[in-house]
């Protein structure tokens, strides 16, 4: 958007009172308030609004799902009109105060207090903005080279690049908080440390690599995970990235969505998404969904891979089996049944799995108090306090993976929960 556009996008707003739009954001932005500055040229005020609230507003701009947050509650849909364009305007404003490196947020005065973050991710770096936005002094351990979690290595390339993610990350680095990369805490560093050096710690993990499916032939070259393809699509030239002519992607939640529009704008020739149950129950969102249908790829509904199948180490195919939906379970849900000898081949060069990330909370079990869900989450309570008082959590490794912008809400939420279990009440700079 150039700032005409903005200007007049931002005109059509009708200001509401106990906005709608900044309810469904889980960050709460002000959203009237930051458009109304638009629209009267005041682009520094609208991109202060929203930093205030979401020190990751310019990541969020590119990446949240805006269609069911604050977009999806615009009153315009009642209307019968288009909703207003509230992520591409708040990217406007905050990409017109990084790229001028303009400073609108200041660290707080020094409160002698120390907070470690594990993790660098969206929910740590929240977290550790706000902690110095209220003086404290904040630490991140990471154990990638890189800072910034899945913003930078794993949300796809069409939507933020590694570049965006860091010069937010440099943000965060301005308020003074510390960045150690390649450092992975339980191993490099022990908890015990941490207890030492820092008032509190705060986990924001994060969620590992993804699931296997446990079916022959995932050991062929020419198989991989969605996330460990991913990277590679936002850490290498595109040219660099090994695509396959015909691709198969199994899962159909936003991750497989993502790997599927990617192998298609990477040029291969023929992509499968392959799902068990059918296009009403796909996790992924519609608009994703009708993107990946844009693009030209084939969807298997009803289907399970039943075996990749390789010559001489390499994927050459799949093997699948039709599949019927049972009756509804307790819960609803309706689980796929395999029908008997409706097997078939489709021919491949590459698996990607999509099919859900692992936990990685197994390393804090030997953290005394600390409580784990059976899927591995950590559970804390409405300050983001786990059952051990000094370690706070938020982002994927509490709510199972959710969006960018519940990491942020979490992280700061957590930033408050420290502040006043230690009894720092700093007001942030004006
Ligand atoms: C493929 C994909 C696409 C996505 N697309 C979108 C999207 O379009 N829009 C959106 O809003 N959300 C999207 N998401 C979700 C979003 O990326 C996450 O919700 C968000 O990144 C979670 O932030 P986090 O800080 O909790 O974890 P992460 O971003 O995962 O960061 C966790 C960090 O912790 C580090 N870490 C882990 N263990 C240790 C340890 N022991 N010691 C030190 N460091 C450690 C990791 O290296 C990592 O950097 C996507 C997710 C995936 C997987
Ligand atoms: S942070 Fe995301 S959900 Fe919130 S107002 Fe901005 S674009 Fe909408």
């Amino acid at each position: 958007m150039n700032p005409r556009q903005a200007a007049i996008e931002a005109a059509r707003c009708l200001y509401c009172f106990d906005a709608p739009c900044t309810q469904a954001c889980p960050t709460r932005i002000d959203v009237p308030g930051f458009i109304k500055r638009i629209m009267t040229a005041n682009v520094r005020g609208a991109a202060r609004v929203i930093l205030d609230a979401n020190i990751l507003g310019e990541s969020c701009g590119r990446v949240c799902p805006t269609e069911v947050l604050c977009e999806g509650a615009c009153v315009m849909h009642e209307k019968g009109e288009k909703p207003i364009e509230i992520g591409r305007l708040q990217r406007f404003a905050v990409d017109h105060v990084l790229a001028r490196k303009i400073r609108l947020i200041e660290p707080g005065k020094p409160n002698g207090r120390r907070v470690a973050c594990v993790g660098s991710g969206p929910a740590s770096l929240a977290c550790a903005a706000e902690l110095a936005r209220k003086g404290f002094r904040v630490t991140l351990f990471d154990r990638e080279e890189l800072a910034g979690g899945l913003n930078t290595y794993g949300i796809a390339a069409y939507k933020t690049r590694a570049s965006d993610s860091m010069r937010e990350v440099e943000l965060v680095s301005s308020l003074g908080v510390e960045f150690r990369q390649n450092t992975e805490i339980g191993r490099d560093v022990t908890f015990v440390q941490l207890e030492k050096d820092f008032d509190a710690i705060f986990i924001g993990v994060g969620l590992g690599e993804t699931w296997a499916m446990d079916i022959p032939g995932e050991d062929l070259e020419g198989v991989s995970g969605a996330l460990e393809w991913i990277e590679q699509t936002k850490m290498l030239p595109f040219s660099q990235v090994v695509v396959g002519r015909r691709v198969a992607c199994i899962g159909a939640g936003n991750t497989a969505i993502d790997v599927v529009t990617a192998a298609r704008r990477l040029g291969a020739e023929a992509v499968y998404l392959i799902y068990r149950r059918s296009e009403h129950e796909m996790p992924a969102f519609r608009y994703e969904y009708e993107l990946a249908k844009k693009d030209g790829v084939n969807f298997l509904w009803q289907t399970q891979p039943v075996r990749i199948l390789g010559t001489a180490g390499v994927v050459k195919g799949i093997e699948c089996i039709r599949t019927q939906l049972g009756a509804p379970d307790a819960r609803g849900k309706r689980a796929p049944e395999i029908i008997r000898d409706s097997e078939f081949s489709i021919e491949v060069d590459m698996v990607v799995r999509a099919v859900g990330q692992k936990p990685v909370t197994e390393f804090l079990l030997g953290v005394r108090g600390i409580e784990l869900r059976k899927n591995g989450t950590v559970v804390t309570n409405d300050r983001q306090q786990t059952g051990n008082r000094k370690y706070f959590a938020g982002g994927d490794c509490v709510n199972g993976g959710k969006e960018v912008v519940d990491a942020v809400a979490e992280g700061m939420a957590a930033a408050r929960g420290i502040s006043a279990w230690l009894g720092v009440a700093n007001p942030k700079p004006a």
